[in-house]
Formats: C-alpha cells, sequence, structure tokens
C-alpha cells in the first residue's frame, strides 16, 4: 500500500482503533503518532497519570486524537488518589481530545493485596454506584461550563453496568436529572463511553452493548467511545456497529510479554500477542512485511538491544491492528457479515453475533435483543460471580 493511501485510509476511519501506548520508545520510528514515524497513525491512549505536561511539550501534535483514562479505575485499584476536579483539570491541562468524566466502576478488590483482581457489584450496589456516577458528571459539567465552555461538547459521560438492564438505567436516570436525552443531553455532554465488563469470548453480549450504543448514540450523532476492547475478533463487532473510537492494550502487552518469557525485568504478564520468544530465534526470513520487520532484522535487536525488542513487537502489532482496522472499517455494512465470514477465521459464536447485528437492522434493537439474548454469558452481577 502507498504511504499516501494508507495515511488518507487512517485520517478517513469511521471507527478508530485506538492503542493505549507509551511515550518512550527510545527510537523516533517508532513514534507513529508523528509524521516522521515508520507509519503514521494519529491515535493515542495514555494513562492518566503517566503525563504531566501539555501534549505540546510531549511533542504530541494537534492532528493526534489523544486520550487519557479519567482515573477513577486507578482510584478504586488504589494506584491513584485523584477526585473529580483534579481529574478534570489534569485532562484540560494535557489538552486531551476528548475529556471523560471522573467514574468510579462498579468493581470491588478481590483482596487487599492484588490491584489487578476485582469482583463485580452486585446488581443493587452497581446501581448505587452509577447513581453516584451520573452526580459526578454533572457537577463536573456544570464546571466545565463555566470555566472551560468551548470542551463541553468534548466532555463524555460513562455509561457503566454489565447488563442491558443496567444500561437503560443509567438513560433512565440522567432523564430524570437533565430531562429529554434528545433535546438535553448535548447541553451537558457531547459524547458517551461505555465501560462494559464481558467476558472475551462473550461476543453476543458484547454486541448488545454496542448495539446499544448504536441506537441511543451513534444514531443520534453523538460519538460513542468503548473502554479497553480491542482485540481483533472484538474489534469486528465495534467496526460492525460503528462504535466511533475504541482502545485497546493488546498491542502493548507485546512489550509486558516479551520481558515476561525472556525474564527482562520480570513483571506480572498476564495476556499477550504473538509467540515471541528468545529461544526461537534466529529467524530465517523477516517476519512480516510491516514497516518494523522490514526495517528492523529481529535477530541483531535481540544480540544488541535485547531489553528494547517488546518495543519493536509492540509497534509491529499497532500496524498489524490498524491496517485490520482499515479492511473492516472499509467494508460496506450490507456485505460485512458475509465479507467477514469468508476473510476472517473466527469463531461461531462471533458468527452468530454478526448476525445479530444484520438482525437488529431488521427488526430493531429491542425486537432483536428479544431473540438474541439466551445466548449471552449470564449476567454476572446477578450471581455476584468473579470475572
Ligand atoms: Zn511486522
Amino acid at each position: 500500500m502507498l504511504k499516501t493511501n494508507w495515511d488518507e485510509a487512517v485520517k478517513n476511519l469511521k471507527s478508530k482503533y485506538i492503542p493505549v501506548g507509551k511515550l518512550d520508545l527510545y527510537n523516533e520510528d517508532l513514534e507513529f503518532w508523528k509524521k516522521s514515524g515508520l507509519f503514521y497513525y494519529p491515535y493515542l491512549l495514555i494513562n492518566l497519570q503517566l503525563i504531566d505536561k501539555n501534549r505540546k511539550e510531549l511533542g504530541i501534535n494537534d492532528d493526534v486524537f489523544l486520550l487519557n483514562d479519567s482515573g477513577g479505575f486507578q482510584v478504586i485499584s488504589g494506584t491513584c488518589n485523584y477526585d473529580w476536579e483534579q481529574s478534570l483539570k489534569q485532562q484540560l491541562k494535557i489538552g486531551s481530545t476528548k475529556i471523560f468524566a471522573f467514574d468510579k466502576p462498579p468493581l470491588i478488590k478481590k483482596s487487599e493485596t492484588s490491584n489487578s483482581e476485582f469482583l463485580l457489584m452486585d446488581y443493587e450496589t452497581t446501581k448505587k454506584c452509577i447513581l453516584e456516577n451520573i452526580d459526578v458528571a454533572l457537577k463536573q459539567s456544570a464546571y466545565l461550563k463555566q470555566h472551560n465552555p468551548d470542551r463541553v461538547k468534548d466532555f463524555y459521560y460513562i455509561m457503566h453496568g454489565s447488563s442491558k438492564e443496567l444500561l437503560d438505567f443509567n438513560l433512565v436516570e440522567l432523564a430524570k436529572r437533565i430531562g429529554n436525552l434528545d433535546e438535553n443531553y448535548r447541553e451537558y455532554f457531547g459524547g458517551v463511553c461505555y465501560s462494559v465488563k464481558v467476558d472475551g469470548t462473550d461476543f453476543i453480549g458484547l454486541t448488545t452493548f454496542s448495539l446499544h450504543a448504536n441506537e441511543h448514540f451513534i444514531k443520534k450523532d453523538l460519538p460513542v467511545h468503548m473502554l479497553g476492547l480491542g482485540s481483533l475478533y472484538r474489534m469486528i463487532i465495534m467496526i460492525r456497529n460503528k462504535i466511533t473510537t475504541f482502545d485497546a492494550a493488546t498491542a502493548l502487552t507485546g512489550v509486558t510479554y516479551w520481558n515476561y518469557i525472556n525474564n527482562i525485568n520480570l513483571t506480572k504478564g498476564s495476556s499477550f500477542i504473538g509467540d515471541f520468544n528468545k529461544e526461537y530465534w534466529p529467524h530465517q526470513s523477516m517476519m512480516c512485511d510491516c514497516p518494523v520487520c522490514s526495517k528492523y532484522d529481529f535477530n541483531e535487536l535481540i544480540k544488541n538491544e535485547p531489553k528494547k525488542v517488546g518495543l519493536y513487537i509492540f509497534i509491529h502489532n499497532v500496524y498489524q491492528m490498524a491496517r485490520f482496522n482499515i479492511f473492516l472499517d472499509s467494508i460496506d455494512l450490507k456485505e460485512y457479515t458475509k465479507v467477514v465470514k469468508i476473510f476472517c477465521d473466527i469463531p461461531d459464536k462471533l458468527k452468530q453475533a454478526l448476525d445479530y447485528c444484520d438482525y437488529a437492522d431488521k427488526v430493531g434493537f429491542e425486537n432483536a435483543y428479544k431473540k438474541f439474548r439466551h445466548y449471552q454469558n449470564t449476567d454476572k452481577t446477578k450471581q455476584g460471580s468473579l470475572f
């Protein structure tokens, strides 16, 4: 693909994968958010706590769609202590493209000693948590209206809940406070962010959330971001439902995995992409045709800079995910199910999820939900079990 066509395709994507990234890559070639990088992909999500400067000082130009999480999850996991005002001010200071409401996810720590394992709150506690989040979001919206009125259009309410019932609860309660959402939503928010917790293989459940987002926001020209949902399989559902943006840390796990498997600064690695292991080297031929693998010889990198190899794998991952995004995004929605079934090797449950989307186009979301909800994994808030 010619570089100009790539740049053009990337700019015009309807649904966009936002890589969760890091800024210290030690090699300008790898900085994909800059035009000087090996390839150009101007989308990035950086953890709020990792940035304490304005984006310009960090060399992140205005053309880059930059997101930061609100910090709410970090608060419940015990790794930061922001409040709603600090969270807002920090995102304004950085110059985040969209501003996320400060939300406390309906999760409880599994144990005091772990920052990474959580239980879902039960159904009634989740509702209380949603109500608290609504209050905070409206407080933040009022603050923005007063201090930065031009940023209200970029402010995203965050939907929580792991069932359609709970998502609807968000909308009903919001409407109680601000009136008819069709008429008034834009006075308070410029978009919405779905933070939903579903099993990695529950494609039907994820489709319900995506159809919900499409029905209540996308169709009304309000942008939707889906938090932490971008494995290649899940990307197929995001793009089918025209979800505006969705982030994924999948690519970044290449770094963790490389370090983990090769005992470099051994940190906990729970998931990974690709089976890269020092034991399997040297490779006889080039890894793949991406700009990173075309320019750098991994055998040389392993010899000379073993600690940085994970970074090259990360950027290779970003390129492959962006390429898949471009491919899916270019398919006519009417042909989407057929084309994906032919060209992508996907599980049966994902094929069924695509049929669910097509059916919703025909009979409407609510009717399609009635038919397909039985195929979802069970709602875990009702069981109080683990995820
Ligand atoms: Zn590659």
